[in-house]
C-alpha cells in the first residue's frame, strides 16, 4: 500500500500549522512548527499570498496530510463523498473520520494516526468480531471496534489502554479503553471534527 515517508515536520511547516503527525513530540518544544515559522524549501521564507487555487490546494493538502492518505485514495474518496446525498465537503471529512485507523486513533490507542494505523496494519484489531487490516476500512454506526483477544494480553496494549483512559473520546465514539473496543454510537457530525479545515475550499477545487 503506497504512503508517504519523507520527513513529516516538513508538512506542518508547508501548511503553517501543526497537524500533530508525530505524536508527543508535537506538543513539546522541538516541534518544527515553532522553531521554524516558514515553509520548507529554497524560497520557504519568500512565499508570497497564495492565489484562490493555492488556497483550494493547500486546503486539500492539509486534509490529505492530517489522515496520512495519497492523491488518489482521496480523490475516490472525494467521489464517494460527491455521489451521496447532503453537504459533500461534511461527507468527505465524515468518511475520513470512519476509516478504521482513525478510528482506532480516536479511541485513544497511538500517539499519532500514523501509529494507530501501523497497530492496524499488524492485524490487533478486529470489527464485530472479524479481523480488520485495512486502515481504510470505513466503520458503520453500531460497529464494535475491539482490539483482539491474543493482543490484550501484551504488555503493549496494556500500556495503551493505560493511556487511552486518560484521553477523551469523540462524541460519537463510546469508548471502553480498559475492554480495549468503542462503539460507534452516531455517525461523526461536521461540529465533532476539531481540525481547523475550511472543507467548501475542497469542494470548489474539485468542481473546477
Ligand atoms: Fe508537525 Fe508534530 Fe512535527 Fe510539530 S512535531 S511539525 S506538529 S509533526
Amino acid at each position: 500500500m503506497a504512503r508517504y515517508t519523507g520527513a513529516v515536520c516538513k508538512l506542518c511547516r508547508r501548511e503553517g500549522m501543526k497537524l500533530y503527525l508525530k505524536g508527543d513530540r508535537c506538543f513539546t518544544d522541538k516541534c518544527s512548527v515553532g522553531r521554524r515559522a516558514y515553509a520548507p524549501g529554497q524560497h520557504g521564507m519568500t512565499r508570497k499570498k497564495p492565489s484562490g487555487y493555492g488556497m483550494q490546494l493547500r486546503e486539500k493538502q492539509k486534509v490529505k496530510r492530517v489522515y496520512g492518505i495519497l492523491e488518489n485514495q482521496f480523490r475516490l474518496l472525494f467521489a464517494e463523498a460527491d455521489r451521496q446525498k447532503g453537504v459533500t465537503g461534511e461527507t468527505l471529512l465524515r468518511l475520513l473520520e470512519l476509516r478504521l485507523d482513525n478510528v482506532v486513533y480516536r479511541m485513544g490507542f497511538g500517539d499519532s494516526r500514523k501509529e494507530a494505523r501501523q497497530l492496524v496494519r499488524h492485524g490487533h484489531f478486529i470489527v464485530n468480531g472479524k479481523k480488520v487490516n485495512i486502515p481504510s476500512y470505513e466503520v458503520k454506526l453500531n460497529d464494535l471496534i475491539a482490539v483482539k483477544a491474543s493482543s490484550k494480553a501484551s504488555e503493549k496494549f496494556k500500556a495503551l489502554a493505560e493511556e487511552a483512559t486518560a484521553k477523551t473520546a469523540p462524541q460519537w465514539l463510546s469508548v471502553n479503553a480498559e475492554m480495549m473496543e468503542a462503539r460507534v454510537i452516531t455517525l461523526p457530525a461536521r461540529e465533532d471534527i476539531d481540525i481547523p479545515i475550511e472543507e467548501h475550499l475542497i469542494v470548489e477545487l474539485y468542481s473546477r
